[in-house]
């Protein structure tokens, strides 16, 4: 039998490990209703790909036991009214509909009545049209991504610190530090092929030191020299009292302060106060290791710093991310190789995200929303009048404004709030309220997709051609081996043919000449959206980075193709990308000075107390993605971890009457769901820990995320997933 190979990349985490995917059957494009005859037999590593030169984590390695048809959307599905079931319609039908309802509450309620919800688990082309759509013609700034719930406060804390969204490190620096702080991550299991890489470079040099920040003692924090298990939301204490100590033993380099940076005499005033002994105390960790991990990051040659959820999942997580990029300022030790502050993606194309501006307060190449200059600029490229000034709603916000009736209708696509969003109830509620809610997704059995009016199946990974990025700025081709299944269709084609109807709509209900309420002409949608493929795409994307600091404007899917993977920036008559930024330490700033910026120093939203008295903390399994939409399906990965517990220190069990495996009701302030608890020696007392993955698909209930509250960061707003406080009780059985 004949088997093709297409280069690919996983679908997963941020790592961006590339893939060659091996199918049996006439290889095919992502064309609706083209043959379905090509299989995928099988997943291998890319040795090419500079992400992973060959490797794959267990998720990876099993892509290709997750692509059945069962649980597929194939059809687009519409209900009339909600006393009923939706029906299989035609594609003309359902975007027409949908063109129809929110014309109508656009025209009635103007275009902040409706909102975009969207993911990094997009491709950067679909990404774009989304955008293009909320802000170019609908004229809302309504458009937000679930990776607000990720990596919000990684964007907050290095335009903070940095001045720009911009990653500063390579892959290729890990083989080149002496002291790796991995904080808020359990990089063995949500990262595993960066962990593989530190492993390797612990195995050729053994000098080399490893701190992990965390409060449970992961797998990661199993190989550390130094762990330390702090108190969930301690994050800002931690490193500023590092900082203390490095200012106490002069490890701080003076002379890169006064010419690179501004802020510290400040900071300096802020931190004198914060003495290892009084840290200790809040922070749950002995000063002397405190102490000690000072000395080792301000002694280290070349420190990198690696975070993920730990420290962005906050209502202070800005504060969190700059507290810890404020250590690679102060020692100078930033843009050289093996150095920097390296934050982790979460999600595959968080980053892609990031790019084009498909979040609330962003815009299409590093833009700002609220700078006038940048949203007048963006209008002229893209043609259309101004781009409105109205902040956007964030994650949190939006659900609330749905849940309030100021949002009437979403457009849902690649993310399944219903599992994800904190204090489920109310998100459920929200969308229950809506007059109109589209789920644009490849599953039809997501939690989401119960809320769906109308439903339209969109293609997925090994279905789809376009771009991502991964957390080193790396782009890499994404590359569809089989069609989508039964009428499935690429994300951005749903999206630019909804776009195209709505003009229409628009445009005829207000008559000639045809200015749609937000001052666009009804033909502006044909021209806005005339894309043919998602080259075409990624080409006006590129184009509006010229001359910003990411500026991609030499790239294109025929250089991609040609040359492999490539980093940002790449302008126009570049060789190749940059592996490093601020080498020649001039910062994205006004002045290129870096900022040591204002810190808040508080712990979790909510405290424990004597009626809630355990700390929840939330967290991904090895084996388990997300919601479990496409993990779930693959039994070899579900044998890892097969059901849902509540780990809890074994003296917390027997204190409170429990036996291992013995069900419990576990109640917040927001909600209650019934787990078995399981003895880990990974918590210390007085802990607690849930695996995020299960959601009422699996259960019957909304899972963890019941229980989490949806306070946030006021500058990054994104939510504290990570921490609640909570009590159980036995479950009473009939
Ligand atoms: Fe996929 Fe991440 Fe595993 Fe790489 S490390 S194979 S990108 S899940």
């Amino acid at each position: 039998m004949q088997v093709s190979e297409t280069r690919s990349v996983c679908c997963y985490c941020g790592t961006g490990c590339g893939v060659i995917i091996e199918t049996v059957g006439a290889k095919v494009g992502s064309k609706v209703g083209s043959g379905e005859t090509a299989k995928i037999i099988n997943v291998r590593g890319d040795p090419d790909h500079p992400a992973n030169f060959g490797r794959l984590c267990s998720k990876g390695a099993s892509l290709h036991l997750t692509t059945q048809r069962t649980g597929r959307a194939l059809v687009p599905e519409l209900r009339t009214s909600r006393a009923e079931s939706r029906v299989p319609v035609s594609w003309d039908t359902a975007l027409d509909t949908a063109a129809e309802r929110f014309a109508a509450i656009i025209k009635a309620h103007g275009p902040d009545a409706i909102a975009f919800y969207i993911s990094g688990q997009l491709l950067t082309e679909d990404y774009y049209v989304f955008n293009k759509l909320a802000r170019g013609l609908v004229g809302t700034n309504n458009i937000d991504s679930n990776s607000r719930l990720c990596m919000s406060s990684a964007v907050a804390g290095y335009k903070a610190t940095l001045g720009s969204d911009a990653v500063p490190c390579s892959y290729d620096d890990i083989a080149l530090s002496d002291l790796f702080l991995l904080a808020g991550s359990n990089t063995a299991w949500a990262h595993p092929i960066v962990f593989r890489r530190i492993e390797d470079a612990k195995v050729k040099n053994p000098e080399l030191k490893i701190i992990v920040v965390d409060p449970r003692h992961t797998d990661t924090a199993a190989m550390a020299d130094l762990h330390l298990a702090i108190t969930p939301g301690s994050d800002v204490i931690l490193y500023s009292t590092m900082l203390h100590v490095m200012l106490w033993e002069g490890l701080v380099d003076e002379a890169f302060i006064a010419a690179h940076t501004t802020g510290f005499s400040t900071l300096r005033d802020k931190v004198r106060e914060l003495t290892p002994a009084a840290a200790a105390a809040t922070c749950g960790v002995a000063a002397d290791d405190i102490v000690k991990a000072a000395r080792w990051f301000g002694q280290a040659k070349a420190p990198l710093s690696m975070w993920c959820q730990g420290l962005n999942q906050s209502t202070h997580g800005t504060s969190n991310n700059a507290a810890l990029i404020h250590l690679h300022l102060a020692t100078g030790k930033i843009g050289q190789p093996g150095m920097g502050p390296f934050s982790l993606t979460g999600q595959p194309n968080a980053m892609g995200g990031r790019e084009v501006g498909a979040m609330a307060n962003l815009l299409p190449g590093h833009r700002d929303l609220s700078n006038a200059a940048d949203r007048e600029e963006l209008a002229a490229l893209w043609g259309v009048p101004s781009i409105p000034d109205q902040p956007g709603k964030t994650a949190v916000e939006l659900f609330d404004a749905l849940h309030e009736g100021k949002i009437k209708a979403v457009w849902i696509a690649c993310t399944n709030p219903a599992q994800s969003m904190p204090d489920q109830t109310k998100v459920r509620e929200a969308l229950v309220k809506a007059e109109f809610v589209v789920v644009q997704d490849a599953y039809a059995d997501i939690e989401t997709a119960t809320f769906a009016d109308l439903l339209l199946p969109a293609a997925s990974w090994g279905e789809k051609e376009g771009t991502v990025t991964n957390s080193e700025r790396r782009i890499s081709r994404v590359r569809a081996a089989v069609s989508p299944p039964g009428e499935a269709r690429p994300d951005w084609e749903i999206a630019a043919e909804f776009a195209r109807r709505l003009g229409g709509k628009l445009g005829e209900k207000l008559g000639t000449p045809k200015v749609l309420p937000t001052g666009r002409a009804d033909d502006t949608a044909n021209r806005l959206f005339k894309f043919n493929d998602a080259a075409e795409i990624f080409a006006e994307h590129v184009g509006l980075t010229v001359g910003r600091d990411l500026d991609m404007s030499g790239m294109s899917h025929a250089i991609l193709e040609k040359n492999g993977p490539q980093q940002w920036p790449f302008p126009q008559g570049a060789q190749g990308g940059q592996a490093r930024l601020y080498a020649d330490h001039r910062f994205a700033t006004a002045d290129g000075r870096a900022l040591f910026a204002p810190l808040t120093f508080t712990l979790t939203a909510e405290a424990t107390d004597a009626r809630y008295p355990l700390r929840l903390t939330t967290g991904r399994l090895r084996d388990q993605w997300h919601g479990m939409s496409r993990t779930g399906r693959a039994a070899r990965l579900a044998a890892h971890e097969p059901t849902p517990r509540l780990l809890l220190n074994m003296l917390d069990i027997e204190r409170r009457g429990f036996k291992p495996g013995e069900l419990a009701r576990i109640k917040s302030r927001r909600g209650e769901i019934i787990l078995p608890v399981s003895p880990s020696d990974e918590l210390k007392p007085g802990q607690a820990f849930i695996a995020m993955h299960w959601g009422a698909r699996s259960l019957s209930h909304a899972g963890v995320n019941q229980l989490m509250l949806s306070a946030f960061d006021p500058i990054s707003k994104q939510p504290e997933l990570k921490a609640a406080a909570i009590r159980i009780e036995p479950v009473e059985l009939p």
